[in-house]
């Protein structure tokens, strides 16, 4: 099974996608974590990407869709995988057919989480993860039980993604709303999409997603 998560940033593609990936044995290609990878280690990518990511815009569609093939080559084929953060644009949603056919894979799904793009604002700037085991914690909607302590781990390191800021967010949602928003009709037309509250809890949206792949 091979399927999209589509919605603009902080809808909670990343939340769901690593739910999924723990229930079903999916797996997750975010091209966002991959993109973050490679500037950490510093690689030609990641050095094209920094800037770029940084002020909340696209990375050019050559770079990400050759990521994404390459992840690919990397799986087995019968390993479903959970699309998020790409395709960003009409040309990556080209691409990515391209991709899947020469693979023989087929989508099953373009999931879209839909949600309150004001209240999004919120959920961005107040979230942070632990350094160690990526669990996701947030100001105001989820602090570590005990101040500091990571809950899954015990580490005491947390990190804040630098693009997380106000006005970086909302150049973030103007991508989507011009690039991203607009591939949906491609999807529509082979009935693809379907279509999940992404403002209701986590364990509900997951479970929205599970009865969607169970159809
Ligand atoms: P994300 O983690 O999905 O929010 O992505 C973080 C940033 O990485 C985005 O704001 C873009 O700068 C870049 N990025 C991630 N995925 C893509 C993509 N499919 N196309 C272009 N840029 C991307």
């Amino acid at each position: 099974m091979n399927i999209i998560l589509l919605g603009p940033p902080g809808a909670g593609k990343g939340t769901q996608a690593s739910r999924l990936v723990d229930e079903r044995g999916m797996v997750q290609l975010s091209t966002g974590d991959m993109l973050r990878a490679a500037v950490k280690a510093g690689t030609p990518t990641g050095l094209k990407a920094k800037a770029v990511m940084e002020a909340g815009e696209l990375v050019s569609d050559e770079i990400v869709s050759g990521i994404i093939g390459e992840a690919l080559d990397d799986l087995k084929p019968e390993t479903g995988v959970i699309f998020d953060g790409y395709p960003r644009t009409a040309a990556q949603a080209e691409s990515l057919d391209v991709i899947l056919s020469d693979r023989k894979r087929t989508l099953d799904h373009v999931i879209e989480l839909e949600v309150d793009e004001d209240a999004l604002v919120a959920r961005i700037t107040g979230r942070f993860t632990c350094a160690k085991c990526n669990e996701g914690y947030h100001d105001t909607f989820k602090q570590p039980k005990v101040a500091g302590v990571c809950d899954v781990c015990g580490s005491t390191e947390f990190k804040r993604r630098p693009d997380d800021n106000e006005e970086t967010v909302r150049t973030r949602m103007t991508e989507y709303r011009a690039k991203t928003a607009p591939i949906l009709p491609i999807y529509e037309a082979r009935g693809l999409v379907r279509r999940v509250d992404g403002m209701a809890d986590i364990k509900h949206v997951t479970e929205a997603i599970e009865a969607i792949l169970d159809s």
